[in-house]
Parts: structure tokens; C-alpha cells; sequence
């Protein structure tokens, strides 16, 4: 067998078999890479023109009451440096953000109680009132359907929860016991039927994966229909257990988005801050496989370094939100334009 029909029957079906999905990861070479990365960045320019759109991330919690294995700001790091911003605190990184042209606002945070559902409410409230243009996207990890439907309700618009891994064995052996992938994977059929616009996703490359775990995430994405899919590679934080584990390639997380692109072709998919960790051109690298949106930091640079889900996580320069300029530059340089628009997702 050749990759190339397969990639051809992924471009006309959006879809193949879990046995092609994975012949394809086992066989993409250099060549075959190109074909397929290609194949998606014309897929994407054919849904969404050369448009990239914009999403300022706001970290605005780094508690966690949950342990994931890999995560830097986990529980039982005691060397993170906790911190919380005030409602203050974000409505300065929108107003900033708003001046920049931003018009998606992204909150996530660690599962920190604090952020009750009055406080969080009063926040998106906040922000829906001073911006009624702008889209509000939360990602917060687990929480109750009662605390979706409510934070719903106050106005927010998207719901950012990667299952990491749809497959039981291998959730397991990133999670602690008494986290359950059954209630993850409920959450995100819950944040869609609420009307959330929802993203799911998974780090590529994470402990224990295998070729079989991708292709088998991907035909669990193909039956989700996520709005939104955030891959990145899973990078090693010096304080967790997996600090001496192998971090994931780049070769296989531009694949990977190319792959998703062309079964998901109206997903709106960003090149992630992971992808320009590894690679200094790697956001452009997944653009040019496919993806369509960027998510450069708003948060207050004070608190940035604090926020360190794996080593050398970028926290300044270019991917910062307050440097438009370079960013437009960046994405300029290989053809495409970034947009100032709420970017939501459409059926096509
Ligand atoms: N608490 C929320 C949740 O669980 O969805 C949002 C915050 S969580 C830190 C955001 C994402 O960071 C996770 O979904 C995970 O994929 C990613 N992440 C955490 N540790 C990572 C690592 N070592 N390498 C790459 N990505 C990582």
C-alpha cells in the first residue's frame, strides 16, 4: 500500500479506516509528509481564505486541585509559584488585548475552586459587558453540567477541554487514579449539547503513546465533531515525573494537524504555543499543515514564567499578545494575513 491514496481518500471522505489512519502514521516520509501537509493547508485556504484568526490566552489561574502526570502546575508541585489574577487584573489583558485587535478572549486556569461559579460568572459578565463583540472562551477543566449551563448563561461562548487520550489504558497511565477519563470524555458531550462551541485534543507523543492510541484518537474526534481541536507535542517539566520522558516530534504533530485538517475541514485549529516551543518557525510550520488560528499570551508578563506547564514554555518575544506587529510579519512571511474577527466556527 502507497500513503498517497489514503491521503486521497482523506481529502474526498474527510474519513478512512482506523487501519489506514494508522498505515499512514507508520509510513509518512519525507515526501508523502509534504503531500499531506500541503493537501491540508489547501483544504484550510479553501474553508477560511488565508486568514488566520486571533485568540489572547489569559492564564489567570495556575492552582490545581488535580495531579496529571505530566502537567508542571500539577498539585504536588511544590515548586510552581501559585498565583491568581484579580477581575481587575483581566479586564486590563482584554483591554489590551481589545487595543490589539483581539476579539476572542481565552481563560484558562488550573481546577482552582476559587473560581466558583458567582466568581467566574461575574468575570465572563464583566467581559461580555465592556466587550459585547468579542467571543469569551473558557478552558477549566472538569466542572459540574449545573456550572457549565450557568457560565453558558452569563455569556461564554467556547469550551476548551482536551481528552488528552480517548483510550482507557493509556489515560491511565497519565492520570492519577482518582481522575476518570469516563467523566472527561461526559464533560465534553455535555459542553456541546449546552451550545458551547467545544475543542477537545491531546498532546502528541505523551508517556506510553503508540501509533494505535493516534489513529484511534482520531476516529474518536471524527465521531465527537469538536469545533475547535488543539493539538500540541508533549513537552517533559523538570518537576513531574515524566521530566527524563522523550518529549513528542514536531514531524508527527504537523502530520497529525494535516491529518485532522482534512477530516475535520471546518475546525478551527490553532498552531500551538507547543508546536513554537519546539520549533522557532513551528506555528508557521502548522499553518502551512493546516491549522488557522494563533493563541498568543495576554496574560500579565509578571505572572507568565509562573505559568510553566513544561520546560522553556515561551513567555516572551513574538508569541506575546502585545507584539501584533511581529506576529504579523511572521504570518505575513508565508502568505497568509491575521484578521481581526471573533472567529467562530461555521458549517461550511
Ligand atoms: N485545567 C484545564 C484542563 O485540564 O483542561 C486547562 C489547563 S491545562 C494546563 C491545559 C493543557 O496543557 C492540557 O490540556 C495539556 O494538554 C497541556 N499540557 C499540560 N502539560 C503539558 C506538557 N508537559 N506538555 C505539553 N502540553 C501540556
Amino acid at each position: 500500500m502507497d500513503c498517497r491514496p489514503i491521503i486521497e481518500k482523506l481529502r474526498k471522505e474527510q474519513d478512512a479506516q482506523m487501519e489506514e489512519l494508522r498505515y499512514l502514521l507508520e509510513h509518512l516520509d519525507e515526501e508523502s509528509s509534504a503531500y499531506l501537509r500541503a493537501a491540508a493547508a489547501e483544504e484550510a485556504v479553501r474553508h477560511f481564505g488565508r486568514k488566520i484568526y486571533l485568540r489572547g490566552l489569559i492564564e489567570f489561574t495556575n492552582y490545581c486541585k488535580n495531579d496529571c502526570l505530566y502537567c508542571g502546575i500539577r498539585r504536588g508541585n511544590q515548586n510552581a509559584v501559585r498565583y491568581r489574577l484579580t477581575l481587575s487584573q483581566i479586564m486590563e489583558c482584554c483591554k489590551m488585548g481589545y487595543e490589539l485587535g483581539y476579539r476572542t478572549f481565552v481563560l484558562q486556569g488550573g481546577e482552582d475552586a476559587y473560581f466558583n461559579d458567582e466568581r467566574m460568572c461575574e468575570i465572563i459578565r464583566s467581559i461580555k459587558k465592556e466587550y459585547p463583540d468579542c467571543a469569551v472562551t473558557l478552558s477549566l477543566g472538569e466542572r459540574s453540567e449545573e456550572s457549565y449551563r450557568a457560565m453558558h448563561k452569563a455569556g461564554a461562548d467556547r469550551y476548551l477541554l482536551r481528552e488528552e487520550t480517548s483510550v482507557p489504558e493509556h489515560y491511565a497511565m497519565l492520570h492519577p487514579k482518582q481522575m476518570s477519563l469516563e467523566n472527561r470524555l461526559h464533560c465534553l458531550e455535555i459542553l456541546k449539547e449546552t451550545g458551547y462551541q467545544t475543542g477537545c485534543g491531546f498532546m502528541v507523543g505523551s508517556p506510553g503513546w503508540q501509533l494505535e492510541y493516534l489513529a484511534r484518537e482520531l476516529c474518536y474526534i471524527k465521531k465527537l465533531r469538536p469545533h475547535m481541536i488543539g493539538i500540541g507535542p508533549f513537552i517533559p517539566h523538570k518537576d513531574t515525573v515524566f521530566a527524563k520522558e522523550t518529549g513528542g516530534s514536531l514531524d508527527l504533530t504537523l502530520n497529525l494537524v494535516a491529518m485532522l485538517r482534512l477530516m475535520n475541514p471546518n475546525a478551527m485549529i490553532p498552531a500551538t504555543t507547543a508546536v513554537g516551543t519546539i520549533d522557532p518557525r513551528g506555528r508557521e510550520k502548522a499553518i502551512l499543515s493546516g491549522a488557522n488560528v494563533v493563541m498568543p499570551n495576554l496574560s500579565p508578563v509578571s505572572v507568565r514564567k509562573n505559568y510553566m506547564l513544561y520546560d522553556n514554555k515561551l513567555c516572551t518575544g513574538d508569541e506575546a499578545a502585545e507584539c501584533r506587529k511581529c506576529l504579523d510579519a511572521r504570518i505575513r512571511s508565508i502568505g497568509y494575513e491575521i484578521v481581526t474577527d471573533r472567529g467562530d466556527y461555521r458549517e461550511f
